[in-house]
């Protein structure tokens, strides 16, 4: 066991079983022994490989589609671009070098990053050094937000919840015989949970994200009050149904109990969820990732990055290319949505 397992069976012992939320918390952003607090998971040699990773296009393309928005919403001057949990903060400097050539886009942006990991928030310096960093989404500036969170979503911890009568029982975090164990509260309502005993049945399981509603809501009203957009890509779909929790340590996957601290924890997002939120702002149709980046014009750029390589370097970039848009790969998996003023349109790649 880790040492982070250690103080959690400890902590147990003391008050009880915790819930699922609270210990996908603990294994993440535990200020010590924390997944995220405590290190780089990303690239080839780390847990997981993510988008921007993979290939240059991906930021550059969602720089120049928020960009777009810039134009098409006027041009305004002293705007937000944000992106949230940046990781290597990668995205970032693709998006800002790609969008280098829009006449004025630079001198009206600053960038701000939501990301509670020092050690992420020291690699992210490395590459975009004049950014604000935030610990939420709270304090980024009364200004017109142009957002950007990939795979963010996805790392904030979910309760999962089985349907039992009218109610719910939820999946708690115990101890049995010194060992981390899940178990099931006794069932009850669970406001939040309402609507959906119209869409599920006795011993479907459901997952809600607690810290979305708020997250979304402040980008919302501040995309509302004035202007911007916002794009959250994440691997997901329109409304949860079914156990998504998924653990991975080298990038292998494991028991999420097994080792905690030690391995990546996450879910998949409930979009829908999303779309709840989004009022007084519009949110677009849902759109896979494939999609979202052919309609930017992936293929154009594949083709003229592919004119300056040969050899191994080539075949890593086709296969990238692929790997970003393919439907058996991530074409499919990820799904994009966006949050933009009811009086605009949605970003380039989007439908209203
Ligand atoms: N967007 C990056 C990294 C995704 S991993 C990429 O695509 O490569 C998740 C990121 O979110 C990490 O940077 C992690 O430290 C950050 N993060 C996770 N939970 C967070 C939270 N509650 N608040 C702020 N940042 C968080």
């Amino acid at each position: 066991m880790t040492a982070l397992g250690d103080l959690l069976i400890a902590r147990i012992a003391r008050t009880g079983p915790i819930s699922l939320a609270d210990y996908m918390a603990d294994c993440l952003m535990h200020p010590e022994h924390g997944y995220y607090a405590t290190r780089d998971p990303f690239g080839t040699a780390g847990d997981f490989i993510t988008a921007p990773e993979i290939s240059q296009m991906f930021g550059e393309l969602i720089g120049l589609a928020l960009a777009q928005a810039w134009m098409d919403q006027g041009q305004p001057a002293d705007v937000t671009l944000a992106e949230l949990g940046p990781g290597r903060g990668t995205l970032m400097a693709d998006a800002l070098r790609a969008t280098k050539a829009v006449p004025g886009f630079h001198a009206a942006l600053s960038v701000h990053f939501v990301e509670t990991s020092p050690v992420l928030r020291a690699r992210q310096a490395q590459v975009v050094p004049d950014a604000t960093w935030h610990d939420g989404v709270a304090t980024l500036p009364d200004a017109p937000l142009y957002l950007i969170a990939n795979e963010f979503l996805d790392a904030l911890p979910i309760r999962q919840f089985l349907r039992d009568g009218d109610g719910w029982r939820e999946k708690m975090v115990g101890v049995t015989d010194d060992v981390l164990c899940f178990g099931w509260s006794d069932p009850a309502p669970i406001a939040v949970l309402a609507h959906r005993l119209a869409d599920t049945k006795q011993g479907d399981l459901v997952e809600y994200c607690p810290a979305l509603p708020a997250i979304i809501e402040t980008i919302s009203h501040k995309i509302d009050a004035f202007g911007g957009a916002a794009v959250f890509i994440d691997y997901g779909d329109w409304q949860s149904l079914g156990d998504t929790l998924q653990a991975l340590e080298a990038q292998n996957h494991a028991d999420p109990l097994q080792s905690p601290g030690a391995a990546d924890l996450t879910a998949h997002v409930d979009f829908a969820a999303i779309a709840r939120h989004a009022a007084p702002a519009k949110f677009s149709r849902l759109t896979t990732q494939g999609v979202f980046l052919e309609r930017l014009g992936i293929t154009q750029r594949a083709q003229n990055l592919a004119r300056g390589l040969s050899g191994n370097a080539l075949n890593a970039h086709i296969s990238a290319h692929r790997r970003l848009t393919h439907p058996s790969e991530m074409g499919d998996l990820f799904k994009v949505i966006s949050i933009y003023p009811a009086l605009a349109t949605p970003p380039p790649g989007l439908d209203p």
